[in-house]
């Protein structure tokens, strides 16, 4: 009887102790509602714009993409709403449920006043790489923190909700799109060293790599694919069908990999390591391999297995490089694309076998989109370009010059991305007024070619864009501390990007379309053609964790999205 006694409190402690988390056996949870999910498991494909699920439906495989389809939500009007949509920014925004006004990633880089210098959005001073083997001084990856993340994230949320206790890891081939959605205090965060080919963690989380990271490194996986060839997945498909041809005017030739298939990955003529991790970031294998260390993740931290749910963050980078090169109407991208779908029917396959289906919640998303070739717009018959930035800042330095008085330094301090700063130290010299600068500027911008309207940092400040929803999008971009004094909208299909491949990073919507798929215990599978953000995942998978979203979140669960409890 004194056993049964024991017994019994045990249990009502151990329920007692995981209620406020809606656990499985929580008298929160009603009794004929599904069970609480152990494990949220947010991914992210760098660069998969959200038409692609629909152009390419009939071609993935069951098991993959088309089993979120159909047993998730599929959102398929999901757009970032703010203007400058690049994977720093994206990767913050999903992870916080905000824009990057609030949580002032504003860009992968931006330009520092204080000190005259460009920053990067997760490398500064101060911590070291902790690799598995071989520290290197002149490492120029050192240094990562997630220090100028100024919200806290999803990853943030379920430590503080469960006492820390809570599982979080977050992997990817990028150091920023491990560090940001890892929030303060994950437990694991890694990313692929650029030199070396092993996948590394900064001295700001720990000072020695999981065992299970230095196994994995230990088989030098990425060295994999070294001298192989990247082919289609399927030889047999007619690819001409679904995507442009092989060999496209306007496309990049990567590193030593050409413009069409087979590419080879051997790192070219000068056969360095870096050259070769180059190639491999620029390949869907770089995937592959970030695969393979999420399964050690998984196995290693015994994720979803704990009284507490825990989260894992993978965001796969290679779709990114592949879209920069060649474009995404390429058949470089369409099968990246595939590879993609196999690699999420594989991560859904291992979470069912480690996790078990039903007991694990799943969001899909991306951090941005991406701009057609200009070269394959035009044969669309539309107006499409690529603007130079080098010519375009000399003449704008020329007109300067004419306006205000010629000077022998310039007026452009510096350039990030769509952001221009202008040298406020001239600017005062001079005694302008700063506001006259930025209009004058901004007028005469808007009558270079290729650009479709400007908004000064005086507009940013002062004005409601309640009538202007592109203003409004700049805006939730805007930090006045982070930030330049203007910033640049170019026209539909124009790029200022070099003579070959295609970027991202403007409000247009083939920028800012990204999937938004989520599947798990609880959620109405459906189609969803309701305007919805990315940001929305930190909320839906907080609610799914019965948690409270992220401080900061500001995108409310879609209606209907939860079966009625
Ligand atoms: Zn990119």
């Amino acid at each position: 009887m004194k056993n049964l006694c024991r017994f019994f409190w045990f249990v009502s402690v151990a329920i007692g102790c995981v209620t406020a988390l809606g656990s499985d056996d929580s008298p929160a949870t009603p009794a004929n509602s599904p069970p609480r999910p152990r494990l949220a498991v947010l991914v992210y494909f760098d660069q998969m714009r959200g038409d692609y699920l629909t152009r390419w439906q009939e071609l993935f495989a069951d098991g993959g993409f088309r089993r979120l389809q159909q047993e998730g939500a599929w959102f398929q009007n999901c757009h970032y709403p703010y203007g400058y949509t690049v994977t720093g920014a994206g990767h913050a925004s999903v992870a916080t449920g905000c824009s990057p006004a609030k949580h002032g990633i504003v860009g992968n880089d931006w330009f520092e006043r204080s000190s005259g210098s460009s920053v990067n959005c997760v490398i500064g001073a101060g911590y070291l790489s902790i690799l598995t083997a071989g520290n290197d001084e002149s490492d120029p990856s050192k240094g990562v923190s997630p220090e100028r993340l100024l919200q806290p994230t999803l990853a943030d949320a379920i430590k503080k909700a469960t006492d820390g206790k809570s599982r979080v890891v977050s992997l990817s081939f990028k150091d920023r799109s491990a560090v940001l959605p890892g929030g303060r205090t994950p437990d694991a965060c890694y990313w692929l060293h650029p030199a070396s080919g092993q996948f590394v963690t900064s001295s700001y989380y720990r000072n020695q790599p999981h065992p299970w990271v230095v196994a994995y490194n230990d088989e030098h996986p990425a060295d994999q694919w070294q001298g192989q060839e990247w082919s289609r997945l399927h030889p047999d498909w007619d690819y001409a069908r679904y995507s442009e041809a092989d060999d496209t005017i306007g496309e990049g030739t990567g590193t030593y990999q050409g413009r069409t298939f087979p590419h080879p990955l051997d790192g070219g003529p000068e056969k360095l390591k870096r050259t070769y991790y180059n190639a491999l970031y620029n390949s869907p294998f770089g995937n592959d391999l970030l695969l393979g260390l999420v399964k050690r993740a998984i196995d290693g931290e015994q994720l979803g297995t704990h009284d507490t749910p825990d989260l894992l963050c993978v965001s796969f980078s290679c779709n990114d490089a592949v879209g920069h090169c060649w474009g995404p109407d390429s058949q470089e991208v369409l099968d990246v694309t595939l590879r993609s779908d196999a690699i999420v029917k594989e991560l859904l396959a291992y979470l069912d076998k480690s996790v078990g289906r039903g007991r694990y919640v799943f969001a899909l998303t991306a951090d941005h989109g991406i701009c057609p070739l200009p070269e394959v717009t035009r044969k669309q018959g539309k107006e499409a370009a690529r603007i130079s930035s080098a010519v375009l800042g000399a003449d704008a330095e020329t007109f300067l010059n004419e306006k205000f008085g010629k000077s022998d330094r310039r007026w452009i301090e510096a350039k990030s991305g769509y952001w221009v700063y202008l040298n406020q130290k001239l600017i005062r010299e001079k005694e302008l007024n700063p506001e006259n600068v930025e209009q004058a500027l901004s007028e005469w911008l808007v009558q270079q070619a290729g650009i479709q309207t400007v908004y000064t940092r005086t507009q940013l400040l002062g004005s409601d864009f309640a009538h202007d929803s592109l203003g409004h999008a700049v805006f939730q971009s805007f930090r006045p501390d982070r930030c330049g004094d203007l910033f640049v909208v170019v026209k539909p299909y124009h790029i200022v990007h070099g003579s070959t491949g295609t970027t991202h990073g403007t409000p247009h919507p083939y920028d800012t379309h990204v999937p938004l798929l989520v599947c798990g215990p609880g959620i109405q599978a459906g189609t969803r053609t309701d305007a919805v953000t990315p940001q929305a995942a930190a909320t839906i998978l907080a609610t799914a964790l019965g948690i409270a979203p992220p401080a900061g979140a500001e995108a409310p669960v879609p209606e209907g999205l939860f079966e009625a409890q």
